[in-house]
Parts: C-alpha cells; sequence; structure tokens
C-alpha cells in the first residue's frame, strides 16, 4: 500500500499546486499535517481524495484545496494571530498552526470541539487553542486578529467578526442566501470604518449556526446525530407521504406495470429523456427498455440515442438496422466502464429491435445512436477507414492533421494538460480544418451513402469536441461539463436534422444530464445539461422522466478505470426525496409531476431536498458528500418513476458470447 505521507506528497502537487496555489508556506504545511489523523475511523483511506468528507455530528472535513486556498488567501508572512471559526475536524486549525504563530479555533458543537482539541494536542500544536462555542461572535478576549477564517457559510457577514480584524487584517468567509451554497469572500479591513470585499470562488459549507449566522434548525438540539437512514418516517411529512400515495400510480412488477397513463402524458412529446439514477442498476434498464419499445411501437419513435459514445452505439446500430456494408472492427462497449452498456438489459433491447426492425422497411427501421465523446481514437479510427475507401488523397491529409493527437493516444487526458500549460502545442486548428473539409465534400461523398457520411462526419465533429473537452478539462469541471452535454445537445440537433423533419428520438442517459440542470444545485454551478437545453429548445415538446430508489445493489466501480464491484445500496438518507419515497411504503409507483395541480404536493415536490446520484463510481462511505445534491423534483423532471428496491447489472463478457453469430455486436 502506498503510504500516507506519498499520497500527501502527491495531493500537494496534484490538487493544490497544479490548481494555483503558490505559497511556498501554505504548501508545505499541506505537505506535513497527516489528515488522516483527523478523520473518522474507517476513511483514512480516502484521506488524501479531492474531496471534503464526513465526519461526526452531520459535518464535514473541507476538501484539502479548499483548505490551502483559504489559508493563502489570509496572505500570512509569519507570526500573526488568527481566528478560526468551524473547528471540525481540527484539520484547518493545524495548517493555519503551521503557518501563523497564535491561533484560536471555535468550535459549535461539544463532542467535536473536544475531539478536536485532542487532536491537535496529539499533535503537538502547542501555538493551538480550540474552543467550545458560538463562532459568530468571535473571540473578543483574544482580538484583535490578523487572520479570521470562517469554515462554515453564513447569510451575512457577522458585524462582530469585522470589528475583530486589525487595520490591514483579512477575514475569509462563505456568504449566501441559500443554505447550500455561498461565494466565498474575503474582507480586507482598511481603516477604522473601511472595508474592502473580493469574491473568491463558488463554495458550499455547512451552515453557520449561531447568533450572527443562521438559526438552528428546530432537530439541531439533536444534530449530533449523523445522518442515517432506518429511522422512523418524519412525522412532519405524514401529509405529504398520503398526497403521494394517492397521486401516484403504484405498480408492482417491471413487467406488467401499465404504461397507458405514462404514455398519455407524454403525448406528442418529440424528444422523451428517460433517465437512471446510477449507471449500474438493472431495473432502471430493464423499465427504461418497456417505456422506449411502447414509444417506438405505439408513436412511432425514429431513434434511440444514448449516453454512449458515437463509434460504440454505431456498431449497434449497424446490428439493428441490418445494414449490409461490413461492420467496423470496433468491439462495442470494451472500455470502462464496460458494464454501463454491455449488459444484459441493454442486450434484451438490442435484440427486441433487431427483430422490430426485421419487420419494417429499410428507411422506417429505428436508429441507435451515441452522443457522448470520449472514444476520440476511435472515431479517428473511424474517419480515416471511412476516407480510404471513398477518397484516398484526403485520407492522407486527414492522417498528418490526426497525427497531431497520436503522441497522447493512451492518456488524451494528459494532451489536455499538456496543451495547456504550453509544452505541447493545441491540435485545435488540425482537427476543425479536417471537420470543414468532410462537410465540405458532402454532396461528393453523398452518392456513396448518407448513413455512411453521417458516420464519418460525425466521428469528426467528435474529434473536434473531444479535443476542446480535453483541453478545458484542465480549466475547471464546469467547462468541461458544459462542453460535454453541449455536444450530446448539438448530436441529438445534427441527427434531427439528418432525419425526415418531425422523427422523433429517445434519449437514455443519466438523471444528472436529462434532468433539468436549472432545478438542482447545477445552475449555481454554472452548469447546464442536455435536459435544460432540450427545455429551451422543445419546450413542452421535450419530456423528460427521473428514476430513484432506496437500496439494494449496484454495479459501479471505486475508481476511475477500477474493477466493476457489486455494491451494497445505502439506505436512503433522512431529508431527501428518496427517503421520502421510501416511507410512502410502496414497492415502484410512477408519478406525474408535470400536470400536478397547484397545491401544497407541488410546492411540497418544488422545495429542494437532498438527491442521490450514483455515476460509474459509488462509494458508500463517503456516500453524503460525494452523491447527494438538492434538487427540486417537480422542476426537474416531467414525470419520476420510483422502484423502492433494485438489483445491479448484470455484465457479460465477450467469452459468454461464443457460438453466437459474428456479427452479433457486442461479441466482436
Ligand atoms: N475546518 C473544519 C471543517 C469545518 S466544517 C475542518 O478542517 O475539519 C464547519 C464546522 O463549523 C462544523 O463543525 C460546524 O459545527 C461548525 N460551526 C457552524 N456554525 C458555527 C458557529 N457559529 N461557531 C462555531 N462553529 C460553527
Amino acid at each position: 500500500m502506498t503510504e500516507f505521507s506519498d499520497l500527501r506528497k502527491n495531493m500537494v502537487v496534484n490538487q493544490i499546486a497544479a490548481r494555483g496555489v503558490r505559497s511556498e508556506t501554505v504548501l508545505s504545511a499541506m505537505r506535513k499535517v497527516p489528515r488522516e489523523r483527523f478523520l473518522p475511523e474507517g476513511l483514512a483511506e480516502f484521506a488524501y481524495e479531492d474531496s471534503p468528507l464526513p465526519i461526526e455530528a452531520d459535518q464535514t472535513i473541507s476538501q484539502p484545496y479548499i483548505v490551502a486556498f483559504m489559508t493563502e488567501a489570509l496572505a500570512l508572512r509569519g507570526g500573526e494571530k488568527v481566528l478560526e471559526i468551524g473547528a471540525g475536524s481540527g484539520y484547518a486549525a493545524a495548517i493555519l498552526g503551521e503557518t501563523a504563530s497564535e491561533v484560536y479555533t471555535i468550535e459549535r458543537i461539544e463532542e467535536l470541539a473536544r475531539s478536536a482539541a485532542a487532536t491537535l494536542a496529539d499533535l503537538g500544536y502547542k501555538n493551538v487553542e480550540g474552543r467550545y462555542g458560538d463562532g459568530t461572535l468571535g473571540g473578543p478576549e483574544q482580538a484583535p486578529f490578523d487572520g479570521i477564517i470562517v469554515a462554515a457559510g453564513g447569510p451575512t457577514i457577522p458585524e462582530s467578526l469585522k470589528q475583530q480584524l486589525k487595520i490591514g487584517g483579512r477575514m475569509v468567509i462563505p456568504v449566501g442566501k441559500d443554505k447550500s451554497i455561498q461565494e466565498l469572500i474575503r474582507i480586507t479591513r482598511v481603516s477604522e470604518s473601511e472595508f474592502q470585499t473580493e469574491d473568491l470562488a463558488d463554495v458550499r459549507f455547512v451552515p453557520l449556526v449561531g447568533a450572527e449566522g443562521w438559526e438552528a434548525e428546530p432537530a439541531a438540539g439533536k444534530a449530533t446525530k449523523p445522518a442515517q437512514s432506518g429511522l422512523a418516517p418524519d412525522s412532519e411529512d405524514d401529509w405529504l407521504r398520503s398526497e403521494i400515495a394517492d397521486a401516484c400510480e403504484p405498480f408492482n412488477s417491471i413487467e406488467t406495470a401499465n404504461l397507458d397513463p405514462l404514455l398519455e402524458r407524454i403525448g406528442d412529446a418529440q424528444v422523451v429523456l428517460i433517465g437512471e439514477a446510477s449507471h449500474g442498476t438493472s431495473e432502471f434498464y430493464k423499465l427504461r427498455s418497456r417505456i422506449t419499445s411502447e414509444l417506438i411501437s405505439k408513436k412511432d419513435f425514429r431513434f434511440v440515442a444514448i449516453e454512449g459514445d458515437w463509434p460504440d452505439a454505431a456498431r449497434i446500430d449497424h446490428y439493428v438496422r441490418h445494414f449490409d456494408f461490413p461492420p467496423s472492427e470496433w468491439t462495442a462497449f470494451s472500455r470502462f466502464p464496460t458494464w454501463m452498456w454491455r449488459n444484459n438489459d441493454v442486450r434484451e433491447f438490442v435484440d427486441w429491435l433487431r427483430i422490430h426492425n426485421a419487420g419494417q422497411s429499410a428507411d422506417q427501421r429505428v436508429a441507435f445512436h451515441g452522443l457522448d465523446l470520449y472514444s476520440l481514437y476511435s472515431s479517428i479510427r473511424s474517419i480515416l477507414k471511412y476516407l480510404d475507401e471513398v477518397d484516398p488523397a484526403t485520407a492522407e491529409i486527414a492522417r498528418t492533421r490526426y497525427g497531431c493527437l497520436t503522441p497522447w493516444q493512451a492518456d488524451p487526458a494528459t494532451y489536455g494538460r499538456a496543451a495547456l500549460s504550453g509544452s505541447y502545442r493545441s491540435c485545435e486548428k488540425e482537427v476543425i480544418h479536417m471537420l470543414m473539409e468532410l462537410t465540405k465534400k458532402h454532396r461528393e461523398y453523398a452518392e456513396h451513402d448518407g448513413e455512411r457520411f453521417l458516420d464519418a462526419v460525425q466521428n469528426a465533429r467528435l474529434v473536434a469536441n473531444a479535443e476542446r473537452y480535453y483541453r478545458v478539462m484542465y480549466y475547471g469541471s464546469r467547462e468541461s461539463w458544459n462542453l460535454r452535454d453541449g455536444y450530446m445537445f448539438e448530436t441529438l440537433q445534427t441527427l434531427r436534422r439528418f432525419y425526415p423533419p418531425g422523427s422523433k428520438a429517445i434519449i437514455w442517459a443519466h438523471n444528472s444530464h436529462i434532468g433539468n440542470a436549472a432545478a438542482t444545485e447545477m445552475s449555481a454551478r454554472g452548469e447546464t445539461n442536455i435536459g435544460h437545453l432540450c427545455r429551451e429548445e422543445f419546450g413542452k415538446d421535450a419530456f423528460s422522466i427521473g428514476f430513484g430508489t432506496h437500496n439494494g445493489t449496484v454495479a459501479a466501480a471505486s475508481d476511475w478505470d477500477g474493477a466493476m464491484e457489486i455494491k451494497d445500496v445505502q439506505p436512503s438518507v433522512r431529508g431527501s426525496y428518496e427517503k421520502l419515497f421510501h416511507d410512502v411504503g410502496l414497492s415502484g409507483f410512477l408519478l406525474g409531476l408535470r400536470h400536478l395541480p397547484a397545491g401544497r404536493l407541488r410546492d411540497a415536490l418544488l422545495k429542494p431536498r437532498l438527491q442521490r446520484a450514483i455515476g460509474v463510481i459509488y462509494r458508500p462511505e463517503t456516500e453524503l458528500a460525494s452523491h447527494y445534491f438538492q434538487a427540486a423534483l417537480q422542476k426537474q423532471f416531467d414525470e419520476y418513476i420510483w422502484i423502492d428496491k433494485t438489483q445491479a447489472v448484470q455484465p457479460f463478457d465477450t467469452a459468454e458470447l461464443e457460438g453466437l453469430p459474428d456479427t452479433y455486436p457486442f461479441g466482436l
């Protein structure tokens, strides 16, 4: 196992210095303080992950980067007196202890105040004093301070703290009218009465509770209990549960659930977006397939487009539409996370679609496409293969142009870092030129075959977008997320233009892509998604369906590129939509949200609550911090489908497919 000290060094290089923290004092403090010592038992192995983690009493230890960033923002020179509000685990106080000469840290939860003080004493921090109390009032006995750090978010800047700053002193504090998201602000006291403020970043901290902060929640006296489930239903929600039970359409089995009312609510929508609350839950896939096949059979939908890459889906498309040109050599969905699409539920749907299409004329066959952009290199291969056949001279040019990207074949993400740091020139011009050239040749190539031309152009578009995606990935997650979802939306538009006017589309992607981003905390971070873009473009003609579950099992990895594991899904936490729906006591139901009449049920489902999202990675150990976010359900989805207990998808590997015809899309 790697030593903590190595992990710590890597953390400083990759998470802290790489994001622009330059102060040598701060970097050396971060290299020194053992974060693992400040964590609850069982979480030590996550100590150097790039994230906040839960600690006792339902609080969090901040992300290492944010601790470094806030400390650097105080611009200490050595020898100062500093106050911290919100000791939590005591970790940030230890970092301050390394950078200032006198540190006071206040914590309002007694249990935490005590254990933070004990950890700091164990580690020998004689210059750090921990106290139990309300930090919004500051530390009048020790004031004034050269620096104040507030590690919890309040509605305003507490006046007492401002008054305890020395002239020239700085305070760093998250402030926001919404409890779940704040702006990190730096205040510098310029004179007795003058303060300068600067906005530093969007952040998310636990609430600052006290005389000059938020009021304690009614249950705050018991706030020392970590959020957990298996708890009794919340009696406040009694009426709400019974109204949900009245409004929903219960079902006991996926195979027999009556979908007619849902189909009626979908009406003439042109684009139906069907979500999933995890990338590895069988029931979500099964019910999604059922809804999709009914939409195809009864409402004439023209294509399905998934959160998978174009060339992978093209391989499936070739199979389900019985194309007669030779299939590509590409093995569909053989890249991490393979189980997301290479599983029995998807295979059943693919087989159904192939049989359905066999009875249709070629131009009526339902297509299967991919919207995502991770397959940079297989897309390049497909373009070259196509050009070799139809235009070998252009194929040569394409080889040279795309050559720009080949040194990064093994790890396209590194390309982004290299392009940004200037150590390698960006390939942007080359890939854009290639795309333009291909599009210009439209008429010339069209005589060969429209479908195959679409395939090549779409691959070239993917390469151009992926090049940008990998480049901006290093500016921060906001731009790269938006670029990826923007690309998915553009691909949808390209497909709608390619097929005859009025062709209807079904999208399969995670809830976090297809739910309206404007209804979740994503929008506060400046993020959009395909669900939001579709609402803006198609209005009522876009219809989105979200899914949720309480517990069971899920197929997921612990790390990116890690092996698939079958993990237990933790019971949902108090305060979440999932816990509310679990307490309704039904094994499954459909809940139409779009036309809920005005009234208290609609209002209650518009109130932001926690919602769980499991992707290809699932970390039950840090679930509250890493998998829950705030959402307003009624605004997020047009329909919500609840399945209380769910099971992991069953992936299959190529060996299992022996004996099947060579053309089988997953097997090649
Ligand atoms: N700096 C901490 C993380 C703090 S989390 C660390 O490194 O681990 C924020 C903490 O602020 C919580 O423990 C919360 O209980 C505390 N808090 C909230 N309001 C407070 C107040 N008015 N006074 C003191 N502490 C407060």
